[in-house]
């Protein structure tokens, strides 16, 4: 299934990817600034213990570039002549972050959970920071996921960025087929056990349920009988970007939340 073919059968979804593929090109406009790649050595022994990379002090990495870039975003953003609500939000959004003295750092330092910046619209901010941000990132992910030992980590949250999973991927044929969690926010995807649930880990590996949609042969929703959270599953390869983009199973948060199953991923638009 292509995403082209998809999104015919999905006509409700043309706003969506409207909105995403306008954030998308605008990004793709911007400069993107180096990334220094951390010395894993140095990264090690936190790896080790579970700290994710970007919160390690001993990894270092400095997130505020990836504000710059959601600055110079948000001003093309604004800056279009477009009526329609993202430019009407960014606009506003713009306008209120400019008064804020060293913005790139506030923006940096909310995306890895600050609460002191309070914009309008922190959905959004949300949103546009991280997908600038990803871009700023892409090399140190790059070569964090060509470092890292996955049989070491193995967590329920993002190696890189300490989030929790938006989705989870399944990989490979059976046996031997793997299970991937994928990060919402800086776009990692990393080894998570076949079986089980990643939000309440609960002991004795029960396997999660699966909730087949109908008109859907890629998408699925595993559920826990045990703590109710539900995990968005991309049964396929090759069209990660857009499957595991999170507004493209929007629908099956719609049906989870109609079956009284819990979201615990964070929503980046809180569409
Ligand atoms: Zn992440
Ligand atoms: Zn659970």
């Amino acid at each position: 299934m292509t995403p082209d073919l998809w999104l015919e059968t999905h006509s409700y979804f043309k706003p969506l990817a409207d909105l995403s593929a306008q954030v998308d090109r605008a990004v793709a406009e911007i400069n993107v600034l180096d990334a220094r790649i951390p010395d894993w050595e140095d990264y090690r022994a936190d790896f080790l213990a579970g700290v994710p990379l970007l919160p390690s002090t001993a990894a270092a990495v400095d997130l505020e570039p990836g504000g710059r870039m959601t600055e110079a975003l948000l001003e093309r953003l604004a800056s279009g002549t477009s009526s329609g609500r993202l430019a009407a939000e960014t606009r506003a959004l713009d306008t209120e972050l400019r008064r804020e003295p060293q913005i790139s750092r506030r923006i940096a330092d909310f995306l890895l959970g600050d609460e002191t910046l309070r914009p309008p619209f922190p959905g959004l901010l949300r949103y546009l920071a991280w997908t600038a941000t990803a871009r700023f990132l892409r090399p140190v992910v790059n070569a964090f996921d060509r470092w890292r030992d996955e049989e070491q980590w193995l967590r329920s949250y993002c190696p890189t960025c300490g989030s929790v999973p938006a989705m989870a991927q399944l990989v490979g044929t059976d046996p031997g087929r793997l299970r991937l969690l994928s990060c919402g926010c800086c776009g990692t995807r990393w080894r998570y056990r076949r079986i089980g649930c990643p939000f309440c880990e609960s002991p004795g590996d029960h396997r999660l349920s699966a909730l087949a949609i109908e008109g859907e042969k890629c998408l699925r929703i595993d559920y826990c009988q045990s703590c109710r959270a539900y995990l968005k599953t991309y049964d396929g390869e090759g069209s990660e970007t857009f499957f595991l983009a999170d507004w493209t199973s929007l629908h099956l948060d719609v049906i989870a939340h109609d079956r009284g199953l819990k979201r615990l991923a964070n929503s980046l638009y809180e569409l």
